[in-house]
């Protein structure tokens, strides 16, 4: 394995100097799994674990080591799994701020570009192109707005306008995700092994384009099957997949639904999402209990609206809504 194919560089290198004269070594966290890491290193991939003086040092959950991020490691003597003793400075950092949380939680860090993609069907919403905008650009990563279902869109000239009017100076790409000779505009982004990540929202077709980009099935290699000491199954939640072409992907279940979490980052107590939602419910004075055709249940199942924040969703509030 060789770290440059994960997008470590010579400036990168520069910022480690003082870790690699402290015997430490680099690494790049490519999962993250409830009690511990996988970290790709020059050698091999690792597990490895926080150590209580970064968890400490910490002010807040962002500023400990999340997918994408280049850590330093402390081999274990035996063995043990290797410690993360600390993050480097991130080139981005794509957050989640939820309207029912405290902590801004990291998303994924050190993403070169970032597709946003949106269908050319009828889901496109220029408003909703503006928010994924704003999200990306408060990343720091650079913003590609990749419009997708060219073979469905109705008036492809006058979307290109409305885009290009909202976004000047954004790269701007319709293809069809379906086809593999259209993303060959998308590929030179991936130069000098760069990571990019896909936003948009659901069923815009961003598993169907990542696939196209990585050449194999991302959905099968998104959940590893492998064998743990026991001989069990395991689930192991990769999230950083190497590109044979050259380059990442960064694909983790808190990109899914990113959009609802930060359109009501602003406001502390305010269920916008929740409502958005409703709004598609098959019964306007759906209760989102056992309805038939409920959008927002539904929402909560494909993994789009998080389970403890439909928890917090108040009664009085869900009765008197209309
Ligand atoms: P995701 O939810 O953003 O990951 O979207 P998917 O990749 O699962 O795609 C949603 C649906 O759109 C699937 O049925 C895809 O086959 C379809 N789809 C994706 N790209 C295209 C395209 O370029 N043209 C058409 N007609 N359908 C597409
Ligand atoms: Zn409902």
């Amino acid at each position: 394995m060789k770290l440059a194919l994960f997008g470590w560089n010579s400036q990168r290198q520069q910022k480690f100097a003082a870790y690699a004269s402290a015997g430490l070594l680099p690494g790049r966290v490519v999962g993250e799994h409830r009690t511990h890491f996988r970290v790709a290193t020059e050698v091999a991939e690792l597990t490895a674990e926080i150590t209580g003086r970064l968890r400490n040092i910490a002010k807040q959950r962002s500023d400990l080591p999340g997918v994408g991020d280049f850590v330093a490691l402390q081999l274990s003597v035996g063995d043990g799994p290797a410690s993360i003793e600390a993050v480097l400075p991130r080139s981005s950092a794509l957050i989640r701020k939820a309207a029912g949380e405290q902590r801004p939680q990291l998303i994924a860090a050190n993403i070169d570009v970032i597709f946003i993609v949106t269908g050319l069907d009828g889901d496109f919403n220029l408003q909703r192109l503006e928010r994924y905008l704003a999200l990306v650009r408060e990343s720091g990563a650079t913003p590609v707005i990749v419009a997708n279902k060219i073979d469905l869109a109705a008036d492809l000239a006058g979307v290109t306008k409305q885009i290009e009017t909202l976004a000047p100076g954004v790269a701007l790409h319709a293809i069809s995700a379906r086809t593999h000779a259209s993303i060959a505009d998308l590929e030179h982004y991936f130069d000098g092994n760069r990571t990019i990540a896909l936003i948009g929202s659901s069923g815009a077709g961003k598993s169907t384009l990542t696939n196209q980009l990585l050449g194999r099935d991302a959905q099968a290699t998104g959940e590893v099957r492998s064998h743990d000491s026991r001989g069990r199954h395991t689930t192991t939640h990769r999230a950083l997949f190497l590109r044979d072409a050259g380059g990442a992907i960064i694909d983790t279940p808190g990109m899914r639904g990113l959009e609802l979490w930060n359109a009501q980052h602003d406001a502390a107590d305010n269920f916008e999402d929740i409502e958005a939602l409703a709004a598609d419910c098959k019964f306007s004075n759906c209760r989102h209990e056992s309805e038939p055709g409920c959008a927002v249940r539904a929402a909560v199942k494909r993994g789009d609206l998080d389970q403890a924040r439909f928890a917090s969703f108040p009664r009085s509030s869900q009765s008197t809504r209309r």
